[in-house]
C-alpha cells in the first residue's frame, strides 16, 4: 500500500504490537514500539521509525507487506460458495472479487486464513489490510472498522434434520439446541431466539452441521448461500421456514484508513458497473 512515511510509521508499530503480543512480548517491548511512532514527529523522525521498525519486523521474522506491493486479505476459508478450500488454493466468490479489486490496485493479493472471530481484530491490528469473508455490516462491527459500499445481500436460513416436525421457523426455536459458527450474525440471532444457554458455537458451520446431523443440536442458523451448499451435499437436512432476514455482506477496514476504503469503493463500484461481480456471483451461486 501506498502510505504516508507517518502512517506507515504508525502501522508498522501496530504491526509490531500485534506480533510482540503474539509472541508474547514483554509490556515495556509493546510500549516501545509505540513511542517510537508516536514521536516520531519529524519527516527524519519518521523515516528512522520505520527503517528501525522494518529491520525490527524483519528481525522477527514479519512480512513488512502493508508499505509494499502486497495487500493482505484476511477471510475464514470455511464459508462456501464465498470463500473455501480447493485442494491448497483459497476459492470463492470473495477471492475473485478480492482479485479484481487488487488488480485495479496494482496490487498483489494475499490471503491470510484465520478462524471468523479472529478477523476484525486482524484488521484492528493491522496484521490484515482489509477483511473479506462474507461479512455482515453490523452496528457493533462498525464501531471497530470501517465498512466499504455492499456487494451483496444475504439473510439467515435455518436447517435441521430432513424428519424433523417440530422446528418449522425460527418462532418454534425455544429450548431448542442451535449450532453456529462463533461470532457470527447466526451466533448472534441465534443468541436472541434461544438464549446464550442454547447456542452451540463451532469453529466452522461445517462442524455446526456434523453436530447437527449426528443429532447432538436441533438446527444451526447460517447464511442463505452456505447453507444451499450444505443442502445440496446432505439429504438427511432440509430448511425450516422462510429466510429470515436481510443483511448486506462489505469489505472492512482499519477504522479511519479513508485513503484505502475510497480506493475499494472506486473498484466495487467499477466492478458493479462492467458487470464482473454479478459475473462472479452467478458462477458460484447459480440462479434457480
Ligand atoms: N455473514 C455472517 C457474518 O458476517 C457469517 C460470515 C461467515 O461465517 N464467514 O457474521
Amino acid at each position: 500500500m501506498k502510505l504516508t512515511k507517518k502512517a506507515a510509521a504508525a502501522m508498522l508499530a501496530m504491526a509490531m504490537m500485534a506480533s510482540l503480543a503474539a509472541c508474547g512480548g514483554s509490556a515495556e517491548e509493546t510500549t516501545a514500539a509505540t513511542t517510537t511512532a508516536a514521536a516520531a514527529e519529524t519527516e527524519a523522525e519518521a523515516e528512522e521509525a520505520v527503517t528501525e521498525a522494518e529491520t525490527e519486523a524483519e528481525t522477527e521474522g514479519e512480512a513488512t507487506e502493508a508499505a509494499g506491493g502486497v495487500i493482505v486479505m484476511g477471510t475464514n476459508a470455511e464459508f462456501e460458495p464465498w470463500e473455501y478450500h480447493d485442494g491448497d488454493a483459497i476459492v470463492g466468490i470473495d477471492p475473485e472479487i478480492a482479485q479484481a479489486i487488487a488488480d485495479k490496485l496494482g496490487m498483489e493479493l494475499q490471503i491470510e486464513d484465520m478462524a471468523f472471530d479472529a478477523i476484525i481484530p486482524s484488521v484492528v491490528s493491522g496484521k490484515c489490510d482489509f477483511a473479506m469473508a462474507g461479512m455482515t455490516v453490523t452496528e457493533e462491527r462498525k464501531v471497530s472498522v470501517d465498512f466499504t459500499d455492499t456487494y451483496a445481500e444475504s439473510s439467515l436460513v435455518l436447517l435441521v434434520q430432513a424428519d424433523n416436525t417440530e422446528i418449522t421457523g425460527p418462532d418454534s426455536l425455544a429450548d431448542h439446541k442451535v449450532g453456529a459458527q462463533t461470532g457470527t450474525t447466526g451466533d448472534l440471532t441465534a443468541t436472541e431466539l434461544v438464549g446464550d444457554g442454547n447456542v452451540e458455537r463451532y469453529n466452522s458451520f461445517f462442524e455446526a452441521v456434523q453436530s447437527l446431523k449426528q443429532g447432538k443440536i436441533d438446527a444451526v442458523l447460517l447464511d442463505s448461500a452456505p447453507a444451499k451448499v450444505f443442502l445440496s451435499q446432505n439429504e438427511d437436512l432440509k430448511q425450516a421456514g422462510d429466510a429470515m432476514n436481510k443483511e448486506e455482506y462489505a469489505i472492512a477496514v482499519q477504522k479511519g484508513n479513508t485513503e484505502l476504503l475510497d480506493q475499494i469503493n472506486g473498484a466495487i463500484d467499477e466492478l458493479q458497473a462492467d458487470g464482473t461481480i454479478d459475473e462472479i456471483m452467478n458462477k458460484y451461486i447459480p440462479a434457480e
